[in-house]
């Protein structure tokens, strides 16, 4: 299936079984926010249980925080988030379309690899067991001529974004010749800096009021809070601060779905160190950040780290864990070393001394920070795109099935009456009654077992219980798993053990 028809129908299956719908549907949507439906805020859930449990439960040197969206707006200020917290956006005068900048770029250097990579297929295709591909690569005549326009066009970006060049990155963008994709057409105005933040108002006269703003990343808030948790917990260095916490940012293109929001959550972890170890913790926070993704058995080949050329203002070291969606490799979570540029900046905006006393060193000193930050949303899309399979059954039906953990999965178990008569419904709800504080369950009766079967599939629910008429003689039901579609007759007393331990969160913290 074409990787971008598959998106449709990821994108489709999260509506039509409430995972996922778009905000404000009755009024015609609002541009990229969304609502998560019965199953989506299940499955939310339990990614975020598994985040927070693998920082605070697993490492007794980190702790959690919930510190507010709105902040005092020096903060942004110290951050450095008011004057440089832009993307460099262009409009199509023909279209109306506005685009980044950076972007557009970015794409036509791709389309330069693509060029290189379909030249490299064909000649492999072509020349089959004999290819040399490092030979072809370096001699071949047009692929050296696509590589070279590629490097002097990065050269070239890259200079004008480390310069901030506006009229040069507007200037790259004409000599490319890129067209808008709406008009076709090179009619591109300026480039101007657009700010992504929010601002809105606090206090109640218009004279009294104060410019707040929505915050854009989570981590400002435990920042600021570095030394409340320090002292109140008593916290040694190394040690972190974990977060899960809702963002906004005004994209200028928001697309892709779920994967570029305007209000989206993050999961974040400040990990404080002494000054000159942070890159040894920065090795160690890039890999157990990796197992952490792996460990949910997706395949290591989708995932892969993107070491940053271009380092932000605060960091002297960055990597993003990038996965496999359908419309290629994208950033999912982003490690940073933000070195004590942070901690530094709020000293400085706030005429508070935050430093840290080393009691083994003697001496105090201002932390360096190792950020690990992921979304949550663009967590959820991952485990989506991965989770969805369509098989072909043997009487020749589709069947769709969320192939889910089954520790994330929304619903652990479905209890199916074979019939809504004769007691069957009863003792099914006495089943339900008796694990739904295990975990959660739910009940159905309409329809026949097979459409109830694909209805479960379809949410990714790894068991269903189906009570027959021998469940009332022997205590006995069917029990099936989902990605075999295998079924056994249990004991209604072992449905618990049979189950509980699979789908836990504990049993994947376990194997971390
Ligand atoms: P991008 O380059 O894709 O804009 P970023 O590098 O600005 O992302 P960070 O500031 O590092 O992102 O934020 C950390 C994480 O927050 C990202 O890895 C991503 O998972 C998530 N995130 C950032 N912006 C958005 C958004 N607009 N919608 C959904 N998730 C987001």
């Amino acid at each position: 299936m074409a990787q971008e028809d598959l998106f449709k129908k990821l994108v489709s299956h999260c509506k039509e079984y409430g995972f996922v719908f778009p905000s404000s549907e009755i009024y015609d949507g609002l541009a990229a926010v969304y609502d998560y439906g019965q199953n989506g805020v299940e499955l939310k859930n339990n990614i975020k249980k598994y985040w927070w449990d693998s920082m605070v439960l697993l490492h007794e040197n980190i702790v959690g925080l919930d510190s507010s969206i709105f902040m005092h707006p020096t903060i942004w200020k110290a951050s450095g988030h008011i004057d440089a917290f832009n993307d460099p956006l262009i409009d199509n005068k023909d279209s109306k379309k506005r685009y980044r900048a950076d972007v557009l770029v970015e794409d036509q250097i791709a389309k330069y690899d693509d060029k290189i990579n379909k030249e490299v297929a064909k000649a492999a295709k072509k020349f089959g067991d004999a290819f040399d591909e490092k030979k072809f690569r370096a001699t071949n005549p047009r692929i050296l001529e696509h590589i070279s326009k590629r490097d002097a066009l990065h050269e070239c970006y890259k200079k004008a974004m480390n310069d901030n060049d506006l009229n040069e990155l507007r200037q790259i963008i004409i000599d490319e010749g890129i067209v808008c994709p709406i008009s076709g057409t090179k009619n591109w105005t300026d480039v101007r800096q657009f700010n992504l933040m929010f601002s809105t108002e606090m206090g109640s006269t218009s004279e009294g009021s104060m410019k707040v703003y929505l915050r854009p990343e989570t981590a400002q808030g435990i920042f600021v809070n570095f030394l409340n948790v320090q002292k109140t917990g008593r916290m040694k260095i190394p040690f972190g601060i974990a977060q899960i916490g809702k963002a906004f940012r005004n994209e200028i293109v928001a697309r892709q779905f779920i994967f570029r929001m305007r209000e989206f959550e993050q999961m974040e972890m400040q990990f404080f160190v002494r000054p000159g170890t942070e890159m040894e913790w920065f090795k160690k926070w890039k890999e157990n950040r990796m197992r952490w993704h792996q460990n949910l058995g997706f395949g290591a080949d989708c995932y892969r780290f993107h070491d940053h050329e271009k380092l932000a203002h605060y960091a002297n070291a960055a990597t993003d864990i990038e996965y496999l969606m359908p419309f290629g490799f994208k950033e999912v979570e982003g490690i940073h070393s933000r070195t004590d540029f942070d901690l530094s900046q709020h000293e400085k905006f706030s005429g508070k001394s935050i430093k840290y006393f080393d009691a083994e060193l003697n001496k105090s000193y201002t932390p360096y920070d190792i950020e690990t930050s992921i979304g949550v949303d663009r967590m959820f899309l991952s485990v989506i795109c991965a989770a969805y399979h369509e098989e072909i059954l043997e009487n020749g039906e589709t069947r769709v099935v969320m192939k889910f953990p089954p520790a994330l999965a929304p619903v652990k178990l479905a209890v199916l009456p074979l019939v809504k008569k004769d007691g069957l419904p009863e003792k099914a709800c006495e089943i339900i009654d008796d694990l739904k504080f295990h975990f959660h369950c739910q009940y159905e009766e309409k329809d026949s077992i097979g459409k109830r079967y694909r209805r479960q599939d379809a949410i990714g629910t790894p068991y269903c219980v189906t009570v027959d008429h021998d469940t009332l003689k022997d205590n006995t039901v069917t029990l099936r798993d989902r990605d075999t579609m295998k079924q056994e007759r249990v004991a209604i007393d072992k449905l618990n053990d049979i189950i509980a331990e699979r789908v836990s969160i504990t049993s994947l913290l376990k194997k971390l």
